[in-house]
């Protein structure tokens, strides 16, 4: 009845899943799965087999879905407060690595000032912000953001 649209919410938060096991659980091709690694779904570091942390996937799905609505054009994220794509204040982006091919970027909002995201691969930064100053930094260590609160939990209570 729902086609092949894809619910984030038969993910649960708080366990890994295998590509297999979050290929089922949504109704998916492991292939499917496989691609949003390939487009900047981070998975556990290392991990053999690959995992991703439920509450990844589930952010990644519903970021994912929010986009498809709505590109953000070059130069801006999508602020989840406006709910429309705006542009960094004062032009100001950082990315944090990922890997050694995605980038997750932020900065805040030039209208509201919530903190605003938005996942790229590092080659393409200069393309999606162009003329702005995006400062890139390596990773915090995994453990300190396990500690810290999550910012996709932010994300969710707007919606
Ligand atoms: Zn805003």
């Amino acid at each position: 009845m729902f086609g092949r649209r894809i619910n984030p919410r038969l993910i649960k938060l708080h366990r890994p899943y295998s590509v297999e096991e979050a290929a089922r659980t949504l109704g998916v091709h492991k292939n499917s799965v496989r691609s949003w690694i390939k487009a900047g779904l981070t998975t556990v570091d290392r991990s053999r087999p690959v995992l991703i942390l439920g509450h990844e996937l589930r952010a990644y799905l519903e970021r994912k879905r929010k986009s498809a609505k709505r590109p953000c054009p070059p130069g801006t994220l999508y602020c989840f407060k406006c709910r429309l794509p705006r542009a960094p204040a004062m032009g100001m982006v950082e990315a944090i690595c990922q890997n050694a091919t995605t980038g997750n970027l932020s900065a805040i909002c030039e209208v509201c000032g919530t903190m605003m995201h938005r996942r790229a691969r590092l080659d393409a930064i200069g393309t999606i912000m162009p003329n702005l100053d995006v400062q890139i930094r390596e990773a915090e260590p995994r453990l300190y953001e396990r500690s810290a609160p999550s910012l996709n939990c932010d994300n969710r209570k707007d919606q």
